[in-house]
């Protein structure tokens, strides 16, 4: 039975690998065309270039990160403000660093309320296609991919959350995403615990 923090600090950990491969789908928007006079921006309804799937689930995970390390700060008893936290994406994942760290002084219903969050923003992101249909990955952590050599592997959960045995790398390669799977990865998947 997982300690209530441990399941925060996995939902967050979860989200921040997931959120370099969500950014990775996600073009930077190309603000020289809105800034442009006498060009008409384009609606917010047409279609954007890129993953419009990935976008909504990476803009959701930035906002959500912000808003819950501001409630867990003030419930935890900071009269201050938070840190200023701008848009990069290194601020998200700090903020879901900070997050993991405050658990633990946040009450049932605030703990209720952060997790229910945290498991919204990974069904949405697990949700994206090129993410994998709703699959539940867990980072393998400190083990390079034995063929990119990055520390992006992941294991597939099954239903009760346990290891499944398939393990694949989500790094990315000079050519582009390395998604490499290896029979040999399986001894890896074996030797994780849940
Ligand atoms: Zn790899």
């Amino acid at each position: 039975m997982a300690a209530p923090a441990d399941l925060v600090q996995e939902a967050c950990d979860l989200l921040a690998a997931l959120y370099p491969r969500l950014a990775a789908e996600t073009p930077d928007p190309d603000c020289s065309a809105f800034a442009a006079p006498g060009v008409t921006a384009r609606p917010p309804a047409a279609p954007v270039p890129g993953n419009a799937g990935a976008i909504y689930a990476k803009t959701g995970i930035d906002a959500a990160a912000r808003d819950l390390e501001g409630v867990l700060l003030y419930s935890a008893g900071s009269r201050r403000p938070g840190p200023v936290r701008g848009g990069s994406d290194a601020n998200t994942l700090a903020a879901l660093e900070a997050i993991a760290r405050l658990i633990c002084k946040a009450d049932d219903d605030l703990y209720r309320m952060v997790v229910a969050e945290l498991e919204q923003r990974l069904d949405e992101a697990q949700k994206v296609p090129a993410i994998d249909e709703a699959e539940r990955w867990r980072p393998v952590p400190q083990r390079p991919c034995p063929y990119c050599g990055c520390s992006a592997l992941g294991v597939l959960l099954d239903a009760e959350l346990q290891p499944s045995g398939r393990v694949e790398c989500f790094g990315r390669t000079e050519t582009g995403p390395c998604r490499a799977a290896w029979p040999g990865l399986i001894k890896l998947a074996s030797d994780l615990d849940g």
